[in-house]
């Protein structure tokens, strides 16, 4: 929901690049990934071979692309980007591999959503760096093979279920990340604050980390937001006051949530006593598609210890009660 000041996403009218990290050292965070990645980069540099091929798991916002980006440029190859969505035929995506160097990181986000006859393509091109295609129709078709420059194949998803097995057990480096610390984030906000050219006192960049969803992506939004505040107010420094006074009128609230969260923890809570429900009726009740309130609501809620997914459905926790300022229903869960 393109609408939404905390959507994990990027919005259409969004520049979010300036921040971007350009080497790993500047990345904060991710520490296992990040350690990892830097063993398998330097290794393959020394051999002189291609990287493996990666595949970044997590939801949207917390630098997938941004680490692929890195991987190039600290590889010393060539970055070329598309998505799964966008690659229609497996036509298209023969011409992108033909078109790659040795060693070239091409990524593709949302791999799982990549059609089968493309899969189909990808296969022995990440395990053999070969085409295999099909030329011609009916009696005349012939198979042609065509050997490729040895690439790595970066890949981006937000829901490793969706994709199939021989998919996934083609990626030799599969790379989970998680959602950042607020002392992360309130790292991840001062550096943007130098970037942008903001003063930043130390507990505005900790009042934005807090309310940034674990999400460096949206830390970077609200600093954005906050610099408009601060700039049509005339403040030269953005302190813990300022921060809050902008990211309220923005009804972003102390800890992240917006509106549409608040609705979905009121729906459960006073229509449903605190669950347990289906997703399927929350979404019906909330007039949401079922997939953006299980990729974008409830993860943060989840992870924030308010809503718990259980096999009869979704559970309020009393954490959610008392961000709502309701009380817990004695038989609620924890
Ligand atoms: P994803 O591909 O996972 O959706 P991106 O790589 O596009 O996420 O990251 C979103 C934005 O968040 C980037 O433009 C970048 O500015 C910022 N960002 C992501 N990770 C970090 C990080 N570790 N440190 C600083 N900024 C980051």
């Amino acid at each position: 929901d393109d609408s939404r000041i905390v959507t994990p996403e990027i919005r259409g009218d969004e520049i979010d690049s300036t921040m971007r990290p350009q080497v790993l050292d500047d990345f904060v965070g991710q520490a296992q990934a990040r350690a990892n990645l830097k063993i398998f980069i330097g290794a393959a540099k020394a051999r002189q071979e291609a990287l493996d091929h990666v595949l970044f798991v997590g939801p949207p916002g917390l630098g997938k692309t941004t680490l692929a980006q890195i991987m190039a440029r600290e590889l010393g190859v060539n970055f070329r980007a598309t998505s799964g969505p966008v690659i229609a035929k497996a036509g298209d995506l023969a011409a992108l591999l033909t078109n790659l160097e040795e060693r070239d990181v091409l990524f593709i986000d949302e791999i799982h959503r990549l059609n089968p006859a493309v899969e189909e393509v990808l296969y022995p091109a990440m395990e053999d760096y070969q085409l295999d295609l099909i030329i011609g129709e009916g009696p005349a078709a012939r198979s042609v093979k065509i050997d490729l420059a040895k690439f790595t194949l970066v890949a981006a998803t937000t829901r490793l279920g969706l994709l199939t097995t021989p998919l996934r057990d083609r990626f030799g480096i599969p790379v989970r990340l998680q959602f950042y610390t607020v002392e992360e984030l309130e790292h991840i906000v001062k550096r943007g604050a130098q970037i942008l050219g903001i003063g930043m006192a130390p507990d505005g960049a900790r009042e934005i980390a807090k309310r940034s969803r674990g999400t460096p992506r949206i830390a970077g939004r609200l600093l954005r937001r906050v610099r408009d505040f601060a700039v049509f107010d005339g403040v030269g420094t953005v302190d813990r006051i300022l921060a809050d006074k902008a990211l309220s009128q923005l009804e972003v609230d102390g800890g992240g949530l917006d509106g549409l969260d608040r609705r979905y923890l009121s729906q459960i809570a006073l229509n449903f006593g605190g669950g347990p429900v289906g997703i399927e009726t929350i979404a019906a009740a909330l007039s949401e598609p079922r997939d953006a309130i299980e990729e974008i609501v409830e993860p943060y809620l989840i992870q924030n210890g308010f809503l718990q997914r259980t096999p009869r459905g979704r559970v309020l926790t009393k954490n959610a009660f008392e961000h709502l300022g309701l009380a817990a229903p004695s038989e609620s869960a924890t």
